[in-house]
């Protein structure tokens, strides 16, 4: 298993925010509110009892998506506020979270820091810069997974991916039903310099850790 964010794939880590009927099929999952789905949910507070209540299942294993978007049409102030609730949530269970965060690293960060979140936070489908990588990494809690998606030449992370180390890389095919794991573990091999089985079991290793399978 090595699938860290996944919509449909029951074999990955689930993401069942959507459609609570997946966790029964589930082997693993993670429920949250994204930034992006937030005004569409009309009682937070209920969502957020609910969210509550499958926490208590043993297949659950972590809180998310949730985090921040700059592009969400929601304004900062809202959003905060409840990624900042999961983050409680997350606390209180002590699980890890899957972070959906677009140009809002800091804040994000900032948010982590004050909670003094502890436990494994895994961006996904991550893309950013060299210098927002070489910040991040310097809270060790912090994992990046990527989707084939977003590792693209036109992408910054396809420049920014060396900084990482391989014990801090995932792998997840979010929304993408075609998604090839052997290229895109293959792609990580060629550009990090190693050699394909060992990222492929490193991946694995990291997935387990997070997971706690
Ligand atoms: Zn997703």
């Amino acid at each position: 298993m090595l699938d860290i964010h996944t919509h449909f794939n029951f074999q990955g880590l689930i993401d069942v925010s959507e459609d609570f009927s997946l966790v029964e099929k589930s082997v693993v999952f993670s429920v949250g509110i994204h930034p992006n789905k937030l005004k569409t949910i009309s009682n937070l507070e209920d969502y957020l009892e609910n969210i509550k209540l499958l926490v208590n299942d043993k297949k659950c294993a972590a809180i998310g998506e949730c985090g921040l978007d700059k592009f969400a049409q929601l304004d900062l102030v809202q959003q905060e506020k409840v990624f900042l609730s999961q983050v409680e949530i997350a606390k209180q269970y002590s699980k890890p979270l899957i972070i959906h965060c677009v140009r809002l690293f800091n804040e994000v960060e900032r948010i982590l820091k004050q909670q003094k979140f502890s436990l494994p936070v895994v961006f996904h489908g991550f893309n950013a810069n060299q210098v927002v990588v070489k910040h991040l990494l310097k809270s060790p809690n912090f994992y990046f997974s990527l989707s084939e998606k977003m590792l693209q030449e036109k992408n910054n992370i396809f420049k920014s991916l060396s900084l990482i180390p391989l014990e801090k890389i995932l792998v997840e095919s979010d929304t993408d039903q075609n998604t090839d794991f052997y290229g895109l573990i293959k792609k990580i091999a060629e550009i990090k310099q190693f050699d394909f089985q060992v990222v492929k079991t490193t991946i694995e290793t990291n997935f387990k850790n997070i997971v706690l399978l």
